[in-house]
């Protein structure tokens, strides 16, 4: 598979088979010092992947009651390298046997990729988020809220993460209003980790950290 075909769908398939070849006895002990838990998830994915239907291809939160039911799937289309691998490594006993394990392998895979989005969003942290001084900290909506209906009209995000916060002391949420429009934030800076990556908020970050504004942890300073 070329970089491209390479969904977050698809890492979480690769992900539900490795943990499902884990859980066999004797494959983990085997392979604990090799790549091939690694080599093997990554040649299966690939082989079974394209003969998946589309709707089992692209499942997300916003998308998990049009999932259609594994159990009602036939799996025909599987190819055979998938049963002839899992019965040369002693996982499967038969093709349907084989069957069985992918089966349990999509329901697992189906579970985490319509999981609702992580809980960072909602999670309070004690530092500010971009210079990191323990300090009185106000929550920056990383999609603001005055584009909300525009983010939705024109698709940019799902409604699930259109409330993700920042944690952020008041002068770096200074900074970040400053620096960018409230439409370039939720286009292209809707996570810290994007805002970290600017020039400017580096710039900012740097001289903020070194500033005595508030406490570090774990020093007592002055009243
Ligand atoms: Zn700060
Ligand atoms: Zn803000």
């Amino acid at each position: 598979m070329v970089d491209a075909d390479i969904t977050p769908q698809f890492t979480a398939f690769k992900d539900a088979l490795a943990r499902r070849f884990l859980a066999q006895p004797g494959i983990a002990d085997a392979d604990a010092e090799s790549d091939a838990l690694d080599d093997y998830t990554s040649y299966l994915a690939s082989e079974v992947w394209p003969s998946l239907a589309p709707s089992i291809r692209a499942p997300t939160y916003e998308s998990r009651s049009e999932v259609p039911d594994v159990d009602s799937l036939s799996l025909n289309t599987t190819p055979a390298s998938f049963a002839d691998t899992l019965i040369s490594c002693g996982i499967a006993e038969d093709p349907d046997a084989a069957l069985d394990f992918l089966r349990k392998t999509l329901s697992d895979y189906i579970a985490d990729a319509t999981a609702p989005p992580p809980v960072w969003s909602k999670t309070r942290t004690s530092e500010c988020e971009i210079c990191e001084r323990e300090v009185p900290l106000t929550y920056h909506h990383l999609i603001p809220r005055q584009v909300h209906a525009k983010v939705l009209k024109k698709g940019w995000h799902p409604q699930a993460i259109l409330n993700s916060v920042a944690w952020l002391c008041r002068p770096c949420h200074s900074v970040v209003h400053q620096v960018s429009s409230n439409e370039e934030l939720a286009r292209s800076y809707y996570t810290v980790e994007m805002l970290l990556q600017r020039e400017d908020i580096q710039r900012w970050r740097k001289y903020a950290s070194k500033q005595r504004w508030g406490l570090r942890r774990g020093c007592r300073g002055p009243h």
